[in-house]
């Protein structure tokens, strides 16, 4: 990926209005203040008080302790709405949450948590829905209806989109639509990745463990081999992608752990294995997960062996509304004028519990470009030396902005 990137990239913050540019500085300092100070899911004590302290400051309304750790702020605009439609509600989702990774860069604000790092960028999602707060409830005049702003925890696992939602997040007023954004090092500074339709993939995990009959490595005819017939199984997973779904679609199976046996003349009587299963379409859900236990019941049924097995789901597909991201684009491209500019081509299968939100209300979510290779900020994320290029945290505000501007006033 990092090969791929341009040799000038581009640091033009034309496109971001002068307040904005301004508040940049800021935006910079709460970011680098939550990356010293990283929380794991559900325990982001810290930074809930710290981004409530901010919104208590600027005097925006919020409720804290929502889910946890979770905060939601709403924002009134003052314009005058042209009419009763203009009096909508547009949400803006942040996730706060870091990782179980000791960090290895070496920055002035690096984290000061051992074992705990935002190796993902949460920290600049903070920051940016900070800086967008701050800025709309200095400047209310600029849009009518209301902005909520959601802070979400763990969405690193087990996830608080859900809990958030259960917990009444998008009612009350009722929101009638969803942005978020993610910092994205696989996309240089500069750009915007994206588009309609399927953004990230469905995550599914599985756990098997294959019950054989162990024995003398010399005398295979009185086992059953558990590492044959776990071969055989990792195999004949590989089908499910290559013959069972359509080619149009895209899926992974992936069989990531195996473990058998404790020494070379001996037969194992067990092998156990664990996979992560991803997809977008949505017609998916409870078919690739029937291919996977008929394809062990299978293969141990014909070999006399028996299995456990543990198939569940995290989190669903991320789709974007095609409106939505048809807005997000035509104001993101107003803000990154580099020849890259917007990227559509920039589907993961990674997975998202923004998911859980764009399931309830129409929304986009889209990459914000923020490696930069020239000032080694191009480590992908959950790498213990993961940075982003901090512009990106000015652009971030300014498009989110300018989609507050458009989805309310419009
Ligand atoms: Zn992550
Ligand atoms: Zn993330």
């Amino acid at each position: 990926m990092v090969s791929t990137f341009p040799n000038n990239i581009s640091t033009d913050l034309s496109g971001v209005r002068l307040d904005i540019r301004s508040l940049h500085p800021q935006i910079i300092e709460w970011r680098r203040l939550i990356h010293q100070k990283p929380e794991l899911g559900f325990k982001e004590e810290l930074t809930s008080k710290f981004i409530s302290q901010k919104l208590e400051k600027w005097g925006i309304e919020h409720q804290t302790g929502i889910a946890k750790t979770g905060i939601v702020a709403s924002i009134k605009g003052s314009k005058q709405p042209q009419s009763n439609q203009n009096n909508r509600v547009l949400a803006i989702r942040a996730d706060i949450d870091a990782l179980p990774i000791q960090e290895l860069n070496e920055v002035s604000y690096c984290s000061q948590h051992e074992g705990i790092m935002h190796a993902c960028g949460h920290d600049g999602h903070t920051a940016i829905a900070l800086g967008t707060a701050k800025y709309l409830q200095q400047h209310r005049d600029i849009f009518s209806g209301t902005v909520k702003i959601i802070f979400q925890p763990a969405e690193e696992g087990p996830g608080g989109a859900k809990p958030m939602i259960e917990a009444g997040v998008l009612k009350n007023p009722n929101v009638d639509a969803i942005i978020g954004l993610h910092l994205w090092n696989n996309l240089p500074l500069g750009t915007v990745g994206v588009r309609g339709g399927a953004l990230m993939a469905a995550v599914e995990s599985f756990r098997c463990t294959i019950l054989g009959k162990g024995g003398h490595g010399a005398m295979p005819h009185q086992t059953v081999d558990s590492v044959v017939v776990a071969a055989q199984v990792v195999n004949a997973l590989q089908t499910i992608v290559s013959r069972n779904v359509n080619p149009i679609d895209s899926a992974v199976v992936t069989v990531g752990e195996l473990h058998a046996g404790t020494k070379g003349n001996v037969i194992a009587d067990t092998a156990r294995m664990s996979g992560t299963v991803r997809y977008f379409n949505p017609n998916f859900k409870g078919f690739i997960q029937q291919r996977v236990e008929k394809i062990i019941a299978g293969i141990c049924e014909s070999h006399g062996a028996n299995y456990d097995l543990d198939y569940w789901s995290l989190y669903p597909a991320t789709i974007n509304d095609v409106h939505m991201a048809e807005l997000v684009r035509s104001v993101a491209e107003e803000v990154v004028e580099t020849p890259l500019g917007i990227v559509p081509e920039c589907q993961t299968m990674g997975g998202e519990d923004m998911s859980y939100f764009l399931q309830e209300v129409p929304g986009c979510y889209f990459f914000l470009g923020s490696a930069n290779p020239q000032k080694d900020l191009a480590y992908p994320h959950h790498h213990p030396r993961f940075n982003f290029d901090e512009t990106a945290l000015a652009m971030g505000v300014e498009i989110f902005v300018r989609c507050v501007e458009k989805f309310l006033n419009s």
